[in-house]
């Protein structure tokens, strides 16, 4: 398994390249404009280039851009869901031209309402950004661990979604800690199993392009989304040795978003998953 870590793009965005390097990343994920802003950052074209071509240089592959946090393509409020699609058509944008895997996205909260009744406008989203991006650049959905009714706990709804849109570009990530505080026990052997089987039958495994792996702060279905750093949360070490080595999982890229609380580092994280790879 390829790994590396969610790394920082601040002051210059190309800087996030010798920031990867530096911790021992073989692939990356990065934000391409501010979390937690609706308004697009413009990064120079020259930045993007020089990204394009350090990344290169050093083998970091693959890069996956983070959407911002606000995103809800679930919305009823028609400024936060016209905002959410132009965001994510800005994030694909950028993709395509620094060569990115593609952009992975949480798909917004049903605030309580029927999944059904909202699967039209998702679906409805998620053509309209693929159909303003260029070709390339995946459009990859992340599974949710559920907290505040946020779509794409179960990966029936996943499935549905993707059926509906009915398009290559579209793609899966698995978040372990995610997975594990929605309900899917990937603590046990039987457990990692299940899970997997159940991703084939919803969703299909060939749709399966990245893992992020976070161990998880919340017990087993807490629908509370709260990483820990490796081998330090409630899925722990003996999971994730099963994950890096499994071989539905091992060609993926595993991507960590830990917290690094004690002292912990990214390195120190990505060490301790090498050691468990056979
Ligand atoms: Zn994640």
């Amino acid at each position: 398994m390829r790994l590396g870590a969610h790394v920082s793009t601040a002051e210059k965005f190309s800087l996030s390249i010798d920031r990867a390097v530096e911790q021992g990343c073989e692939c990356i994920q990065i934000f391409a404009n501010p979390p937690q802003r609706w308004n697009p950052l413009v990064i120079p074209e020259s930045e993007l280039k020089l990204f394009k071509e350090k990344k290169e240089k050093a083998g970091i592959d693959p890069v996956v851009i983070h959407s911002i946090y606000l995103i809800n393509l679930a919305s009823e409020n028609p400024y936060f869901y016209e905002q959410s699609i132009k965001s994510l058509i800005d994030d694909m944008k950028k993709a395509s031209m620094i060569g990115a895997l593609g952009v992975n996205t949480h798909l917004g909260s049903t605030k309580g309402r029927d999944f059904k009744d909202v699967l039209t406008k998702i679906v409805l989203a998620i053509k309209d950004i693929l159909a303003a991006s260029p070709d390339g650049p995946y459009f990859i959905l992340e599974n949710s661990a559920g907290a505040g009714h946020i779509i794409g706990s179960k990966f029936s709804e996943i499935g549905e979604i993707i059926k509906a849109v009915h398009s290559d570009r579209v793609k899966v990530c698995l978040d372990t800690a995610h997975s594990f505080e929605s309900g899917y026990n990937l603590k046990t052997a039987e457990g990692l199993e299940s899970a997997l089987d159940e991703f084939e039958k919803e969703i299909g495994l060939e749709k399966l392009v990245c893992l992020h792996l976070n161990d998880s702060k919340t017990p087993l279905g807490s629908n509370r989304d709260l990483h820990a750093d490796i081998g330090r949360g409630e899925i722990g070490l003996e999971t994730f040795r099963r994950i890096v080595n499994h071989p539905k999982l091992k060609h993926l890229s595993g991507i960590i978003e830990t917290p690094n609380l004690k002292g912990r580092s990214d390195i120190d994280d990505l060490k301790i998953l090498r050691g468990l790879v056979k």
